[in-house]
């Protein structure tokens, strides 16, 4: 061995390449290719370092195979959500309602997305969404675009660009690890006029702060709460003060809530609608948070802020696809008929008691488990601390990780939450007709 050459040993790429049909079917000829030739390079690395390395063909082409696999995912797959988080950020927030899904596939091939189809005159994207966000924002007019993020560069960039914007420093927050409101203030051009303190802002700091203000600005604080010796304006004191000074109240409202009434579980989570009755000029928030539609940016208010916002260039580069149009339309359409409970985030907050300790009971039942009174929450930087409590099942099994993670890792993923030594299952964040594939895969994990 050692007055041998090891890297003589090392099968050549095209004798590989001979035997990898079923990779280059699956991922073409250049990228099996490429593939091996990594495989090789690095066996080859390997042996000059002096390691022990297997050159067997057979061993070369699976690291290839499983080298490749990795580099092609594949599309986003379908996950059944156990764990009781509604808004769940890591698994794609809002889950859409069947109509959004359908009207997204109608719209996937050619559509009349800029075509008048009565006139055969262009139309423009925006037309279709404008009367529908103006009347479920309770808003004069109002645009959509990539995310809440990019609505608020958006209005930043067109309404205060080059001037001062004042924000309360107890709003100065990062919100879903890189929304970070003091560089999102940096990137549109606005220059950031910090007002009050940490824990106390008054509506009198907002009247003399700045010399060139172009805009109050106020954030929703989605995912935290300043608990004891706090104090911040109410949106109504800062409208007073935005008025008096003669500029713009924008106001971040987050989640997306698109009803006024107040909720069991929600509390005093702010509303797009209740925003601007406030006296906020412009309104911004998610599309796929409590709005429970695709990840979307509203921008709702004043008509003439609103035509500024849609008439800057960043709109251009912000704008929404076909796809995320149709359903967000179809989204809205449901929430102005009142049939809140088609979407999915809404069935979930709203699901009753009995409905949920029914669908419990059976889960238990056919896993040998047992139902125990839960919490889910609202997640996605809704609803801070903002639990909800009900029936969910618990499974005593041996070793409750492993269990998780063959549950996770099956087809269809189901996520569970492991907790106090067991695998936990919550009826509310999946859907009914999710009940018995639910009962199969854990079956299957259990087996
Ligand atoms: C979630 C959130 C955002 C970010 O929304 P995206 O649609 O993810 O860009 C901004 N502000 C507040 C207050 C939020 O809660």
């Amino acid at each position: 061995m050692s007055d041998r050459n090891p890297l003589a040993s090392l099968p050549r790429i095209d004798d590989l390449l001979a035997r990898a049909g079923e990779m280059t079917e699956a991922h073409g000829r250049p990228m099996t290719t490429e593939a091996l030739r990594r495989t090789v390079a690095e066996a080859r690395a390997a042996l000059r370092a002096g390691r022990d390395v297997d050159t067997d063909a057979q061993t070369l082409l699976e690291s290839a195979r499983a080298d490749l696999a990795a580099r092609r995912p594949g599309p986003p797959r379908p996950v059944l959500n156990a764990t009781g988080v509604v808004v769940h950020t890591n698994l794609g927030r809002a889950p859409l309602s069947a109509p959004a899904r359908e009207a997204m596939i109608d719209a996937s091939g050619y559509c009349d997305l800029e075509l008048d189809l009565g006139t055969g005159e262009r139309g423009s994207r925006g037309a279709r969404l404008a009367p529908l966000l103006a009347d479920a924002c309770g808003a004069q007019a109002g645009i959509a675009v990539n995310n809440a993020a990019g609505a608020l560069v958006l209005s930043l960039a067109a309404l205060a660009v080059g001037r001062e914007v004042l924000v309360s420093r107890g709003e100065l927050v990062e919100i879903g690890g890189s929304f970070r409101l003091p560089e999102i203030m940096a990137a549109s051009g606005a220059r950031l006029v910090e007002v009050g303190t940490t824990n106390r802002t008054r509506a009198e700091d907002y009247l003399d702060a700045g010399d060139d203000v172009a805009m109050i600005l106020s954030v929703h604080p989605s995912n935290y709460r300043i608990e004891g010796f706090s104090e911040a304006p109410a949106l109504g004191a800062l409208a007073e003060v935005a008025a008096r000074r003669g500029v713009p109240l924008a106001y971040d409202a987050g989640s997306g809530m698109l009803q006024t009434e107040a909720h069991r579980w929600l509390g005093d989570e702010p509303s797009i609608p209740g925003a601007l009755a406030a006296g906020a000029d412009v309104v911004i928030a998610s599309g796929d948070k409590l709005l429970g539609g695709p990840q979307a940016g509203l921008l709702a208010g004043r008509s003439d802020l609103v035509a500024r916002c849609r008439a800057h260039p960043l709109a251009r580069a912000l704008r929404l696809d076909k796809l995320r149009i149709a359903a967000l339309v179809a989204t809205l359409e449901a929430h102005l008929a009142e049939r809140r409970s088609e979407i999915p985030v809404w069935a979930m907050l709203d699901a009753s008691h009995d409905a949920l300790l029914e669908r419990a009971e059976h889960l238990a039942r056919s896993l040998d488990g047992q139902v125990v009174q839960g919490m889910s929450v609202v997640g996605g930087g809704s609803a801070p601390g903002r639990e909800m409590p009900g029936p969910v099942v618990r499974l005593d099994v041996a070793a409750p990780d492993e269990v998780a993670r063959r549950l996770r890792t099956g087809a269809p993923a189901l996520l569970a939450r492991v907790e106090d030594g067991a695998v936990w299952l919550d009826p509310r964040t999946l859907a009914p007709s999710e009940d018995e594939t639910v009962v199969s895969l854990v079956r299957i994990a259990l087996a």
